[in-house]
């Protein structure tokens, strides 16, 4: 490309100069450091107009936070699982196209559960149930929230946080009884936090954005997970087709000469024209990259911005479904211990026979058990500790099936993130100050390349309205592929078929280049605000 062809003369002529003065191990027109959603779609993009990309990934996998791992005999996400935006999503149709429509299903199918007074009185949202939430207030008194938390005129102090926010309307502060079903619930299954860390304002200006909707859906086959499929369908060719190192992970970023000088952790230098970081935003306020010169104050500022949590996955396979007490199916169980909310993946995984419920404990939940883990020794052990503090408070949940977990149990998965050295973290909320308008953000803020257009950062967290999702990360990665793209000579076009007679114009959405809320409308799919993610409230299509 037309700036690797400018680099590599001074490249050349200063490494015959100073005799390898900075021997490069490897040229490429672009480097994209991290092999994520973000970076592998940012290297398939610009793969696609011809250019030399490397990939350089700090672990020994593709696919960062997307992981599917099997448990019994079915594949499990420790990482994304909800598959987004059916109208806006490239990786939805792909996924369609090789798997057939029926591939994608309705998560959580069951019925809601909401722990209350230590288990005595857990209730279960079915007319039938021993005890129905409908006969609560402190639970019923739940519902207005959900549509309330997102109208921004409902949220005016911007040094307020939700838990701040929830307290003044509803009355509900850390002492009541029903303050999990806002925090572990809400804010844990949905923000990857607690309450009280999530700006009240900024989350209502993000969530009142999301609009990439039309449907919420999980994979319904037992042999197939998120990342087997994002695989198939793009990645396996983007590995194919573009240069990438696994297990080096990128130390430095030189932007000081001419070109881009990209350090990983064997000393091995890699020179480009432009380089795109995707790492989390966990990693980037860790700084453990060093950027030579430093970063200008305003991109620190903006990752600084943004919120990232601890938070963990905890798939647990048992030999019974022994919370199915009340003949129902469980679809999205709030505990008030340290499990948080959990799920029960094998009921939509066509073909499983096994019995898995999955905990997502996040925020104080999860800092709480990383000490539990600590004090145990780490490692497997402290797993082993995680694990049985989650029993512990599921034994207690059901008033029918005391101790029916731990009794059951036969194996399971601790996926941390919040302490996985290449996340540091679960991913990106709104906290306070994040968002001062729904146009003025960290996330745009982020969006803007440094370094004499030569860094661009791309991740999920940079995603104005879709942060902390695969299809933001996806519209990330192509965005930053893009910006590159615009800077270069555009290749001779085809000859363009006539065009149709234009909608009007929709206004720009001033996100990501799949951002298409008005378009949705016009071609007349409803937009979901209530972005609900990993919720059984979440807006279905
Ligand atoms: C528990 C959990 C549940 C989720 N649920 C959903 C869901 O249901 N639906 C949904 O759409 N999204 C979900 N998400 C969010 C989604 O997974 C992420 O938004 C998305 O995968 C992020 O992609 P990314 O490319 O921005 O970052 P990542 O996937 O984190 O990619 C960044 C890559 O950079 C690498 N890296 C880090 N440091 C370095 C370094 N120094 N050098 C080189 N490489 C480095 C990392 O190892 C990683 O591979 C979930 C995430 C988690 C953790």
């Amino acid at each position: 490309m037309t700036f690797l062809r400018k680099c590599t003369i001074p490249f050349v002529l200063t490494w015959l100069l100073a005799t390898v003065a900075w021997p490069a191990d490897t040229t490429h027109d672009v480097v994209v450091v991290g092999a994520g959603s973000a970076g592998l779609y940012a290297a398939k993009t610009l793969h696609a107009s011809g250019y030399d990309v490397l990939i350089i990934e700090a672990t020994d996998r593709i696919g960062g936070r997307v992981y599917s791992q099997t448990l019994g005999n079915t594949r499990i996400e420790l990482g994304a699982e909800e598959h987004y935006a059916t109208n806006a999503n490239p990786a939805w149709p792909a996924t369609q196209e090789e798997y057939g429509d029926s591939i994608h299903v309705p998560l959580y199918q069951g019925t809601e559960v909401s722990s209350m007074d230590g288990g005595t009185t857990t209730c279960w949202w079915t007319n039938s149930a021993l005890y129905n939430c409908s006969n609560d207030p402190d639970v019923t008194a739940v519902n207005p929230f959900y549509d309330w938390y997102w109208e921004p005129d409902e949220h005016q102090d911007p040094a307020s946080t939700l838990a701040d926010d929830v307290l003044t309307k509803y009355g509900v502060g850390p002492g009541n009884r029903s303050y999990h079903l806002y925090d572990s619930s809400f804010a844990g299954g949905s923000y990857a936090t607690s309450l009280y860390k999530i700006g009240g304002r900024s989350l209502a200006l993000e969530s009142n954005g999301w609009d990439l909707s039309g449907g919420t859906a999980g994979l319904g086959d037992k042999d197939l997970g998120y990342s087997d499929v994002l695989e198939t369908i793009w990645w396996n060719d983007v590995i194919a087709n573009n240069d990438l190192i696994l297990s080096r992970p990128v130390v430095t970023i030189d932007t000081s000469g001419d070109d881009v000088i990209v350090t990983d952790s064997n000393g091995d230098q890699h020179v480009a024209g432009k380089v795109i970081v995707t790492v989390s935003i966990g990693v980037l306020q860790a700084e453990m990259i060093n950027f030579v010169p430093d970063l200008p104050a305003s991109t620190v500022s903006a990752y600084n911005g943004i919120g990232i949590d601890m938070g963990m996955k905890v798939p647990l396979r048992f030999a019974s479904p022994w919370w199915e007490k009340q003949g129902q199916k469980l679809s999205w169980l709030v505990t008030e211990g340290l499990a948080g909310a959990c799920w029960v993946p094998t009921d939509y995984k066509v073909g499983s026979t096994d019995y898995i419920l999955l905990c997502y404990p996040m925020g104080d939940n999860a800092a709480a058990l990383n000490n539990i883990a600590a004090n145990n020794g780490g490692g497997i052990a402290g797993d082993m500790a995680i694990i049985n503090a989650i029993l512990a408070d599921l034994d207690a949940t059901f008033p029918q099936a005391p101790n029916e977990a731990t009794t059951n149990y036969i194996e399971g998965i601790v996926q941390n993130w919040g302490t996985h050295p290449y996340t540091l973290g679960v991913y990106s909320y709104p906290k306070v100050g994040t968002y001062t308008t729904a146009n003025d953000s960290s996330r745009l803020d982020l969006q803007v390349p440094v370094a004499d257009n030569r860094i661009f950062f791309a991740g999920e967290a940079s995603h104005n309205t879709h942060a902390a999702t695969v299809v933001g990360a996806l519209h990330e990665g192509e965005r930053a592929a893009n910006l590159i793209l615009s800077n270069e000579p555009a290749p001779p076009a085809p000859p363009a078929p006539p065009a149709p007679p234009a909608p009007p114009a929709p206004p720009s959405s001033g996100g990501g280049s799949f951002s298409l809320p008005s378009l949705l409308v016009l071609l007349g799919f409803s937009a979901c605000r209530r972005k609900l993610r990993y919720s059984a409230r979440s807006c279905m299509g």
